[in-house]
């Protein structure tokens, strides 16, 4: 049951205007241009109506207060419907429900449904089926009983459907087969889509199967290679291990033939020594030796001398000896 209606900004109601609809009330009665027919306009704009049109205008910023002689124009418009649901009948858990529309001068616009930002689609779906919506027959604006009455039957019937209630269902079974419409274009799409994935599937599958044997022919080669760096491993751990010792014998041979080396030259050492005092005496020998030469050779010189002398006095002894026998003979 409708409560009251709010508007601020919202066509001639410039100011916040509060409209109470106590039990009892049935019409609002005012001059021609006071704005009663502004109020139904409240009521479809926030039931989502989308036609400037419909709400008397050129396009929808009309429905913004636009100012007039002693007053700026608004810059946005603001109408909000609150209804008593204890009864439940609207599908909302709560005793009262609040509808509202907000448009700004820029274009940007909302709904609310209890305070909550809402889709269009949720005031529609909250509204239907109980003869609350736009164009549904509580709504009846100047003119449109004669529009009733003329049309056609089809027309009337939605009147009367969604005065039963079943507008609806009706709705939801249009929604629904529209929904069954995309699955089924969905599934269509989807069996192109496994025939696809299948034929990828098989040339996956072949891939798959070449990938295994290509692992497992791998994890073969890799055993091998394994083996045979196992083998090399333990050949050149071998040799490494016999060229160590063999190092190591090297090692004490050189430490060796280093402790003799040093010992030869300790030896060479003291043997240059001695070579050098031996060098000295030598030449002390030749000097000696070249003194003891001359001594000789003046020695072998004087013993000519002497020879020599020794014959001469062995002659002039015989030439003596035969002077003194001659001299005795004579005397005698
Ligand atoms: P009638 O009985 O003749 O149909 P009414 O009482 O239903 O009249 P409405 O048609 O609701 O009156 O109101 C018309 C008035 O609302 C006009 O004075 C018009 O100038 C004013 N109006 C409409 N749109 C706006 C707006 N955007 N800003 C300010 N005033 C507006």
């Amino acid at each position: 049951m409708l409560k009251s209606l709010e508007l601020f900004g919202f066509k001639s109601f410039a100011d916040r205007t509060k409209f109470d609809f106590a039990t009892g009330i049935t019409c609002v009665v005012g001059p021609n241009g006071s704005g009663k027919s502004n109020v139904v306009d409240a009521i479809k704009w926030i039931l989502g109506d989308q036609s400037p049109k419909s709400l008397r205008g050129k396009e929808m910023s009309d429905v913004i207060f636009n100012g007039s002689a002693g007053r700026k124009a608004s810059g946005f418009a603001e109408a909000t419907l609150t209804f008593d649901n204890s009864g439940g009948i609207l599908p909302i858990d709560t005793q009262e429900v609040q509808v509202g529309r907000r448009l700004w001068q820029g274009g940007d616009a909302e709904y609310l449904i209890n305070s909550t930002p809402s889709r269009l689609k949720d005031v529609r779906d909250l509204f239907m089926g109980t003869g609350t919506s736009t164009g549904a027959y509580s709504i009846i604006e100047q003119g449109r009983v004669d529009q009733i009455l003329q049309a056609n039957a089809s027309a009337r019937r939605m009147v009367f459907e969604e005065a039963a209630g079943i507008s609806r269902f009706k709705s939801r079974k249009t929604d629904a087969l529209r929904k069954l419409d995309r699955v089924a274009q969905n599934l269509l799409r989807l069996t192109d889509i496994v025939d696809e994935v299948e034929s990828q599937l098989n040339s996956t599958r072949s891939q798959a199967v070449k990938a295994a044997k290509y692992r497992e022919v791998s994890e073969e080669l890799r055993a091998w290679w394994l083996g045979l760096a196992a083998d090399d491993y333990r050949q050149l751990s071998a040799r490494l291990e016999q060229s160590e010792k063999q190092v190591e014998r090297d090692k004490q041979i050189a430490d060796k033939l280093n402790e003799q080396l040093q010992g030869y030259e300790a030896q060479l050492a003291s043997f240059e020594v001695e070579a050098s005092e031996v060098d000295d005496q030598l030449r002390q020998v030749e000097r000696t030796s070249a003194t003891n030469r001359e001594a000789i050779v003046d020695l072998q010189s004087t013993i000519r001398h002497q020879s020599d002398r020794r014959r001469e006095i062995g002659t002039e002894l015989v030439h003596n000896r035969l002077l003194f026998a001659q001299s005795d003979q004579l005397g005698s």
